[in-house]
């Protein structure tokens, strides 16, 4: 099945409003790269402006509370987002996973929480060193994902696989390691969606740079990419933007 390309841009607890100029070139050569879908997931406190300056490019957040609203101090709701401009988040983010003990369960509601407010979802997992190293990967990934993806919904989803040792390592899986858990991904996407779940796209994230990321993007079943510090400069972003249209299915 064809499906559109996305890279989208995680800049973490990166950017301020001087950084405002890297999302207009951004959005701005990303408008004439028909073929690829591309978004940038922001600070939260960036995403207002960013909607304002970019109208029209996709701005995300990088997370989402499970909630609507209530008691939750220092928290985002998916209403909140939607409200400030965003039209995606980042769901699960090992970092997310590992510093705020959140568990498949939660990453799940999140998923649930964001599609049902009218937001598209990257939802990652990713497996550990010590579990690639066990030969674990694919089983642990699988039942990670599994365990994560919301129910019935899956229009506006996306998955993001993240091998933690590869995010800002510069190490990265081969290209059969990568082959073979993104159509195990597939696979559990058709067990749980039927067909549709040849439409959702998998992503693939960990040091992706200009450098790799046609080898990475000719990948059976690589849809994109979720890309973390090459995403902070045009310069270094525009290329990985490029290279999906050089391979768009
Ligand atoms: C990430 O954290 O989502 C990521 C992929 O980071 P990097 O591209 O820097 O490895």
């Amino acid at each position: 099945m064809k499906r559109r390309k996305l890279v989208a841009g995680n800049w973490k607890m990166n950017g301020v409003t001087a950084d405002l100029g890297e999302v207009a070139a951004i959005a701005d050569a990303a408008r004439d790269i028909a073929e690829v879908d591309a978004a940038l997931c922001l600070p939260a406190t960036l995403i207002e402006r960013a909607t304002c300056a970019v109208p029209g490019f996709a701005i995300g957040g990088q997370d989402v509370h499970q909630a609507q609203s209530g008691a939750h101090t220092g928290c985002i709701s998916a209403a909140m987002l939607f409200d400030a401009g965003a039209s995606l988040t980042i769901v699960g983010h090992s970092e997310r996973r590992e510093a705020q003990c959140e568990s498949d369960g939660i990453v799940r509601a999140k998923s649930e929480a964001a599609l049902a407010t009218g937001l598209a979802v990257i939802l990652c997992v990713g497996e550990s060193e010590s579990v690639r190293d066990s030969g674990k990967a694919v089983a642990t990934v699988d039942s990670q994902l599994a365990a994560s993806l919301p129910k019935d919904s899956h229009r506006r989803l996306a998955i993001a696989y993240e091998p933690i040792w590869a995010i800002g390592t510069g190490k990265v899986p081969s290209i059969a390691d990568i082959a073979e858990m993104h159509a195990a991904l597939r696979k559990r996407l058709i067990a749980t969606y039927g067909e549709a779940g040849e439409g959702v796209r998998i992503l693939y994230g960990g040091s992706v740079k200009a450098s790799n990321a046609a080898e990475i993007f000719a990948i059976e079943n690589v849809d994109g990419a979720l890309v973390g510090g090459a995403s902070l400069k045009a310069a270094d972003f525009i290329p990985i933007i490029e290279a999906g249209a050089h391979t768009a299915t």
